[in-house]
Order: C-alpha cells, then sequence, then structure tokens
C-alpha cells in the first residue's frame, strides 16, 4: 500500500472510533512516526496532509531535519526517551518533546530553549502501568507532585498534557484501562490550574490500539507502522 492510501486507511478508522465514542474526529492529531524512516517518506506524508511528525532519536532526526527545512508548518515532536546531555540539540530541533519524563530533563530544556528565546511544548510521559522497563513519571506518586510544582517555575517550557505507552497486548481492548487511566490524571491534573500547565493534549494510542485510546478521549495518536509500513528490525 502506499503512503497517501494507508493514511487515508487510519483517518477513515479515526473517524470510526470518534463517532463510536460522540467525539469529533477533528479533535484527534493524526502525528506521523517517522523513526527509520528516511526524509522521502516524511514528504510523502507531508505531501498527503499530515503536519505533526514522531521521531525517537535526536541524531537520527538531526540529519532529516536539513532535507526537509522547505516544510515551514510541520510540526516535530520528539517522542522517544532523551537524556538531559542531548536536551540543547533536541531543543534546537523540535517544536515539542512529548516524552519529558523527569525534573531534571524539564530544567535542561527549560535552559535551552531560554538560550533559544524560544518557548518549548512539552508533554509529561506516564508510566500508566508501572512498568521497570519503561521510562515516564508514575501516576500518583510523589514524584509526579515534584515535577508539577517544578516544571511550573519553568518559563521557556509550556506544559500541554500528558503521553503514555501503555504495556503491549494483542488484545488492545485489555488496554482500554490504561488509557483511561491516563484520561482521569489529566482531567484531575487539569481541575488543578497550575500555572503554565495546560493539560489539552492526551497523547496516547499506536498502530495497533488507536481505535480504543480514542474512544478513551485521545487528542493525539502516534502512527508508524499503519503508515510507513514495518520498521527494519533493529540488529
Ligand atoms: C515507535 C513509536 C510509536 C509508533 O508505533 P507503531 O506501532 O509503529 O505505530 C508510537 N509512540 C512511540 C513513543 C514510539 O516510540
Amino acid at each position: 500500500m502506499s503512503i497517501p492510501k494507508n493514511i487515508a486507511w487510519v483517518q477513515e478508522r479515526i473517524r470510526n472510533s470518534a463517532m463510536r465514542a460522540g467525539r469529533d474526529p477533528r479533535d484527534v492529531t493524526l502525528m506521523a512516526v517517522s523513526k527509520t524512516f528516511p526524509a522521502e517518506r516524511i514528504r510523502e506524508a507531508y505531501e498527503a496532509g499530515l503536519r505533526d511528525f514522531g521521531e525517537n532519536r535526536v541524531q537520527e532526526f538531526a540529519g532529516k531535519a536539513e532535507a526537509l527545512r522547505d516544510l515551514g508548518d510541520a510540526c516535530w515532536h520528539m517522542i522517544g526517551h532523551l537524556q538531559s546531555n542531548k536536551a540543547g540539540k533536541a531543543a534546537e530541533l523540535f517544536h515539542s518533546v512529548d516524552s519529558v519524563d523527569s525534573l531534571k530533563l524539564a530544567e535542561r530544556l527549560n535552559e535551552a530553549a531560554g538560550r533559544a528565546d524560544k518557548k518549548l511544548s512539552v508533554l509529561i510521559e506516564i508510566n500508566v502501568a508501572g512498568e521497570a522497563a519503561k521510562s515516564g513519571v508514575a501516576p500518583d506518586s510523589p514524584e509526579l507532585e515534584q515535577f508539577l510544582s517544578g516544571v511550573s517555575q519553568l518559563e521557556s517550557l509550556q506544559v500541554n498534557g500528558l503521553m503514555t505507552i501503555p504495556p503491549f497486548f494483542d488484545d488492545p481492548e485489555i488496554a482500554r484501562p490504561y488509557f483511561r487511566r491516563l484520561r482521569e490524571l489529566r482531567d484531575q491534573i487539569a481541575g488543578r490550574n497550575m500555572t503554565r500547565i495546560g493539560m489539552t493534549v492526551l497523547s496516547m494510542g499506536m498502530s495497533h490500539d488507536f481505535e480504543i485510546a480514542i474512544e478513551e478521549g485521545s487528542t493525539c495518536i502516534r502512527v508508524g507502522t499503519a503508515i510507513f509500513g514495518e520498521r527494519a528490525r533493529k540488529t
């Protein structure tokens, strides 16, 4: 299948799941996760109408960004684990870091954004199931409280919401409670009206489970395989 056809098919499934949940499909952003794919594939997805792209490695994206400079209205998101020592480069390259998982990283990003005289959008990554192998802040933890009060002091960051990767199940229906959990956490934080902490974005749902995530309130799905095809296996 071609990239434009894959995108059309994903968009139809977005419409259907939004309808089932009584939601407006326009409230769900389709982010194309282009990691491992070359700049030309990203351009095809752009030409098919997508504007949000997710990458998970700073170095890999730095190379592609050169070739895609002319796509002025594209929005580049960092969605992978980011080490604090790469915060400077990430703040330069990306419009949004959707995988902020520690206050230390948030502070580094804030410094870098301040130096570049820009406001950097960020999402807080939540480890909804407390999986040892995944990064993210634990819900209902002292760390989350510290994180929230710390990040609300950082003047060059704008927090826009939460992001999560739930555990993988062959049957995505089983992930539903984790998606619901993230939405509840979002509503709870939003109700506290903290400075510089907006909660409009709920980034959840990938190729195999985005329909369930949309039914549970996702406003941004991150889709790689269903748009670009299978990624080459890591060697
Ligand atoms: C790779 C990746 C995705 C996309 O996964 P697919 O299953 O290919 O849709 C989404 N989110 C994150 C954080 C990823 O690393």
